[in-house]
């Protein structure tokens, strides 16, 4: 078989279909790998290859259509780049709950570490700090911040779903779900090993400091301590914070405000993109001016629509799915391709440059972001670089005529189609 490639198999199912007619769509959407390994169902010929009598989960099997009978382009042997919320393990405590996926449950995502967590009206996610900075977008109800930067200056803020908050590495900060349902919301740190579980607590620090020291630290006498919480809170039900305007009011300081607030409102920005396929609205530092270290993408692919292949010259992508089904194959060298498919509360995973596409697979809006360690979004179009290089030159490459590269799109859509 080592003559027979898939793209002599493939080509030459195509020109027989093409001369039969109407069976050429199915065998023409084939087209495929030239390279060996012969991959894929198409080249399996023995009667009894593509059966899997084996033990299986059929409500999970039913959920990857893509992995249990990958397309005939698929080649294997890459990092697993998919991994989901939805089975990672709850922490739940009176005041809301938390799950994560980190570079430890997720072995490829090393500039991303995520987290889900989901506050109570008035819970509160515990005064703290940590060495990475936090990004964050909400997806339901209302939350307020609370944040101190380097210089004293602070901050409160209640931000509802589509707004987005970042907070520096070391600044500390809480945040209180607020209103009649409290907040829940996805938080990304830039960096794979941190973890929510293990960030620097008040109540660990006060609980952990001789009581002499806290009284000549705050001048008080050392029994005013004497009912502090022995173990910490992280999360905890708290009570009506009030108006934020008190609240802003009480925090005061002298110094003014942050330079540049720590809160940014995503969903209601204007598109970057918008076609007949979907939109992209993007927050990073040349708008979102405090995000120094994290770029976002929200991106809505509608039924029949598609995000365009294209890669990431800055950063890998950590993607958090919000609505809708998709499928999306990642491209590496070798060459290496390996499609997954994603449902709402999913993350996916695409390492620096790697080529890959989006294709909504549902019949509802697909809705995603795109997350990068960086302080600015940038992506190469495949149709953009190909419409904007010699004609003579890609014509050679694919064998393509004329009239077919001029029908490429050249205005770097985003989504497709147009
Ligand atoms: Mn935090
Ligand atoms: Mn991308």
């Amino acid at each position: 078989m080592t003559d027979l490639s898939r793209r002599k198999m493939l080509v030459g199912a195509a020109a027989s279909a093409a001369a039969l007619g109407v069976a050429a769509t199915a065998k023409a959407a084939t087209f495929g790998n030239p390279d060996n390994p012969a991959e894929g169902a198409i080249n399996a010929k023995s009667p009894t290859s593509l059966d899997d009598p084996g033990p299986k989960n059929p409500g999970l099997a039913s959920q990857f259509p893509d992995t249990g009978n990958p397309p005939p382009t698929d080649v294997n042997g890459m990092a697993e780049f998919w991994a989901s919320f939805n089975n990672a393990p709850k922490r739940i405590q009176d005041g809301g709950w938390a799950r994560q996926v980190t570079q430890e449950d997720f072995a490829i995502s090393t500039e991303i570490s995520g987290v889900n967590m989901r506050l109570a009206k008035n819970g509160i996610r515990e005064l703290h700090w940590h060495q990475q900075a936090e990004w964050a977008v909400m997806t339901d109800g209302k939350c307020r911040i609370t944040i101190i930067d380097e210089l004293g200056r602070p901050q409160v803020a209640d931000v509802k779903a589509g707004d987005l908050w970042y907070f520096p590495p070391g600044l500390p900060h809480s945040l209180q779900g607020i209103g009649p349902t409290g907040a829940e919301f996805v938080i990304a740190f830039d960096n794979g090993m941190a973890s929510e579980f293990n960030t620097l607590l008040l109540t660990d620090w006060i609980a952990h400091t001789p009581p002499e020291i806290l009284s000549a630290n705050f001048g008080v006498p050392a029994d005013a301590f004497k009912n502090i919480p022995l173990n910490n809170l992280w999360i905890f039900q708290g009570k009506d914070p009030g108006p934020l305007a008190a609240d802003q009011a009480a925090v005061k300081s002298p110094l003014g405000p942050p330079t540049f607030p720590f809160v940014f409102s995503l969903s209601d920005l204007p598109p970057v993109r918008k076609t007949a396929g979907g939109m992209v609205q993007i927050a990073d530092s040349r708008n979102f001016r405090a995000s120094s270290t994290v770029a976002a993408a929200l991106v809505t692919v509608k039924p029949g629509g598609m995000r365009e292949l294209h890669w990431h010259p800055n950063a890998d992508e950590w993607q958090y799915y919000i609505s809708g089904e998709g499928r999306m194959t990642v491209f590496d060298t070798g060459p290496r391709a390996i499609t997954n498919d994603f449902r709402a509360g999913d993350i996916g995973y695409v390492k620096k440059s790697l080529g890959h596409y989006v294709q909504n697979t549902g019949n509802t809006d697909l809705v995603f972001m795109e997350i990068f360690r960086s302080d600015h979004y940038a992506e190469v179009s495949l149709s953009d670089w190909l419409t904007h290089t010699p004609p003579q030159m890609v014509m050679e490459h694919l064998n393509i005529t004329p009239d077919v590269l001029a029908k490429f799109p050249r205005n770097r859509p985003d989504i497709v189609p147009v």
